[in-house]
């Protein structure tokens, strides 16, 4: 979800094993929690677009997920990045390079929520934690809701999956 740039000037070296590995697993695409979800969505016969580009007057968002027709959008949000409540944890060092990384990242979620639902989108958040057939079931709830009540679903936040 969050690129991180090798030629960004202000990236610090990780500083401990536990960051190494937030790292390794903050690929942009296809992380493993994601391609879990597709293949069970993909399942359900429900189809939709890999990373497509949605351009709002305010921002632009590339969700990880995005069903046109019914308009929804999907992020699977890792635990690190976006700080979930279980896993997230403010590293000890170049804590304060990190701590404003991590604030950026939820600000910035926040104002894709706020972008996408003015423009009547449903935003769907998925903790990478969340076993991917919860998560699918989620997200197959969303779509259901949405086709619906029309183009222009709720912001959905049913249960624990999404924030
Ligand atoms: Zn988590």
């Amino acid at each position: 979800l969050i690129e991180m740039r090798a030629d960004d000037p202000a990236y610090p070296k990780p500083g401990s094993a536990h960051i190494s590995a937030a790292m390794r697993g903050n690929r942009k695409r296809d992380s493993r929690p994601e391609v879990a979800l597709r293949s069970i969505l993909h399942g359900m016969g429900l189809r939709y677009r890999k990373n497509l580009r949605i351009r709002l007057p305010e921002l632009s968002v590339t969700p990880d997920l995005v069903f046109r027709g019914a308009h929804v959008t999907v992020f699977v949000d890792g635990c690190y990045w976006h700080s979930c409540p279980m896993h997230g944890s403010q590293p000890r060092r170049n804590s304060a390079y990190w701590r404003a990384k991590l604030a950026g990242n939820l600000a910035r979620d926040r104002r894709v929520n706020d972008a996408l639902a003015k423009a009547g989108w449903t935003v769907v958040r998925v903790w990478e934690h969340v076993a991917p057939a919860v998560a699918a079931k989620t997200v197959a709830k969303a779509v259901a809701m949405s086709r619906r009540s029309g183009l222009a679903g709720p912001s959905v936040e049913p249960e624990d999956v999404v924030r």
